[in-house]
């Protein structure tokens, strides 16, 4: 018999909730993961007494009311909601796309009639100059949002971001990438539409001790250098990893998005007024 029911690779929001729940039934567990830390991509790292997000903001969010009950049953969580502000240029807009944004882009829009005729004749004009370069369905994410949203909002919230976030230019990303792009025509900043949303008051690093306590976990190990002596210690495997890497790339590299972090530390009470800004020129 092995020594442990389960080996679950991977110490983030999933390996750790599994580790809960077996553990709770009684089921014997490992956690392995190869950071120097727990908790995946949610690890946040006390700097200047405030809970950084080590691998980017993470805002927890649901519609269901068994897993929020869940969350708050092992940390208590604050009222954060998601609201992000682009700047773009000289001028800042709220997202997601609603009234805030439509007024700010055109001063002369107040009423969701004003917004949806504006849109309408946004997409009617990026339509016509897609008929008149004799194209008849959008071949690239540009031509898709400019058909979906028009030019205005193209240029000042979607372009920059998206070229910066895939490394690649607009017009070289398939236009399936976004079929839909939701507008919404009320005065809401509110960004997920979840029921539930928030942060754990002490930072996610207490929600994951809370998710493992009881449970073995080993940091900076390797599951893929190991793999079959590791196997051997438990009956199943968990696995939360990268997929290609699991199957040693034999079908090459999967397209993953990803994100560089650059971490700066500046001596001021309050930088940007928000804790999510997207910059939305393109570089
Ligand atoms: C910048 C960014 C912002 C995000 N913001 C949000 C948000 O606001 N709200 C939201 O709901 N979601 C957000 N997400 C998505 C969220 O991060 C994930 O859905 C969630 O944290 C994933 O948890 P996970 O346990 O599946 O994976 P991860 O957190 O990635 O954990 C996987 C773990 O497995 C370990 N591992 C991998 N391979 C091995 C190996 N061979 N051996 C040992 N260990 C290994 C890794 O080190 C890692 O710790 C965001 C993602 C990113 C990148």
């Amino acid at each position: 018999m092995a020594q442990y029911d389960y080996l679950i690779v991977g110490s983030g929001l999933f390996g750790a909730a599994f580790a809960y729940l077996a553990h709770k039934k009684g089921k014997k567990c490992l956690v392995l993961d190869r950071r120097s830390h727990l908790g995946g991509n949610i690890y946040c790292e006390k700097i200047g007494g405030i809970n950084v997000h080590k691998y980017g903001a993470h805002i927890f969010h649901t519609n269901n009311k068994d897993v929020w009950s869940f969350v708050n049953s092992i940390v208590e969580f604050n009222r954060y909601t998601n609201s992000p502000v682009v700047r773009y240029k000289d001028k800042m807009f709220n997202l997601p796309f609603n009234m805030n944004t439509f007024h700010e882009m055109w001063p002369d829009v107040y009423t969701p009639e004003d917004a949806q005729r504006r849109i309408e004749e946004q997409k009617a004009e990026a339509l016509s100059k897609m008929k008149a370069d004799g194209v008849s369905e959008p071949r690239n994410l540009e031509e898709q949002a400019k058909v979906l949203i028009g030019e205005d909002i193209y240029h000042a919230l979607i372009e920059g971001y998206t070229e910066k976030q895939w490394g690649r230019k607009c017009t070289e990303l398939p236009s399936f990438i976004i079929k839909r792009l939701p507008v919404r025509l009320v005065f809401d900043n509110n960004y997920f539409n979840a029921k539930y949303q928030g942060i754990p008051m002490g930072g996610y690093n207490e929600l994951i001790e809370g998710l493992l306590k009881g449970v073995e976990t080993k940091v900076g190990v390797n599951y893929l250098k190991d793999r079959t002596e590791l196997n051997a210690l438990a009956d199943k495997v968990v696995y939360t990893g990268a997929l290609d890497e699991y199957f040693d790339y034999n079908e090459g590299k999967l397209q993953y998005r990803t994100v560089r972090f650059q971490t700066e530390t500046l001596d001021k009470p309050n930088f940007q007024g928000n804790a999510v800004i997207n910059y939305g020129d393109s570089n």
